[in-house]
């Protein structure tokens, strides 16, 4: 191609919401061969929202949301967010479904409700720990509860896989070492995400989803969008290798995120394409940013590319 058909090429990419980072960016994409997607804030809305939340011991409602949201309130995590606007609404409201005020939102925050903590540390891809009252408390998923040497009755257990086998994620609650709960966590697919994925499929583009989160609620959320290809319970600095790992065979891989936790992948990928609302580490570490954040523009992109530069036009 031309650099005059480049330019066009970045032109139309950014009427359409697709600023790609130079031509290099902009020629690879056309051979694009697997599309490996975040799951959290790509496939999903990324708008995690509380359905449930289960007390396993005696200990009151009202006081169990209050502790989890206590040790959440240090956390960045999406899904902290979500726990703590569901105790919010318990507490002020006595019914976690109520509308959100945000005007009274940072006013309400606070106004005292918390508990103290004290050394509050996040454990990527885990979970949160800290302590409240002197006692340990500990938020995540199940290997933060096993590591600490913390019992899962099969009551809880079952519990557990209930939620993830409805593509929720299950959230344990540790406090003085007794597993005293269970939080269910929502987030829907974007709308057009199954629409894509059966594209690119058509395209001979491979999808495949990769993700922090446990593999039983990963394999429901790549059922519904129809991904067959998943790697689940990867640590933070895991994702770069999964995007080595389909390199190998020298297949260019495209992929898609939009977190802190996806950077060191959309860097190593052959086309990093970060999600325009996504973090600023990911945007920077892109080589497409689709501001949009619909994922149709993924396959705007390999159109794009591929209309450029392919020799048969
Ligand atoms: P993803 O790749 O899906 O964005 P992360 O690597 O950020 O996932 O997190 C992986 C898992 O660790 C989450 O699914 C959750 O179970 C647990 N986790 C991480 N941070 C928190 C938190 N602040 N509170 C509760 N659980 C957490
Ligand atoms: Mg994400």
């Amino acid at each position: 191609a031309t650099p005059t058909a480049v330019m066009v090429a970045t032109g139309v990419g950014a009427n359409n919401g697709v600023l790609i980072k130079g031509g290099d960016a902009l020629e690879r994409a056309q051979m694009v061969k697997y599309v490996i997607f975040d799951k959290t804030g790509t496939l999903t809305q990324g708008k995690a929202t509380v359905t449930t939340a289960k007390v396993f011991t005696g200990m009151e409602r009202g006081e169990f949301l209050t502790l989890v949201a206590s040790a959440e309130a240090s956390s960045e995590h999406p899904l902290a967010k979500a726990i703590l606007e569901y105790a919010r609404h318990f507490h002020f409201f006595d019914d976690s479904s109520a509308t959100i005020d945000t005007q009274n939102y940072a006013k309400e925050l606070k106004s005292g409700w918390l508990f103290d903590v004290s050394d509050f540390s996040a454990l990527p891809g885990r979970g949160v720990q800290c302590f409240i009252d002197r006692k340990r408390i500990l938020i995540g998923n199940r290997k933060l509860i096993v590591e600490s040497g913390i019992d899962i009755s099969s009551e809880v257990e079952n519990f557990v896989v209930e939620l993830e086998e409805s593509a929720e994620t299950g959230i344990l609650v540790a406090y003085d070492d007794i597993l005293i709960g269970v939080l269910g966590v929502a987030d829907p697919l974007k709308r057009e995400a199954s629409v894509v994925i059966q594209g690119l499929q058509k395209m001979g583009v491979t999808p495949v989803m990769v993700t922090g989160d446990n593999w039983r609620t990963a394999r429901a959320v790549a059922k519904e969008v129809g991904i067959e290809d998943v790697r689940a319970e990867v640590m933070p600095a895991g994702k770069a290798d999964v995007v080595r790992s389909f390199q190998k065979d020298g297949s260019i891989v495209a992929m898609v995120g939009d977190g802190i936790n996806d950077s060191p992948a959309l860097a190593a990928a052959d086309v990093g394409m970060a999600i325009g609302a996504g973090t600023d580490i990911a945007i920077e570490a892109a080589d497409y940013v689709l501001m949009r954040n619909n994922l149709e523009d993924v396959i705007t992109a390999i159109d794009l590319s591929r209309k450029t530069f392919s020799r048969i036009r």
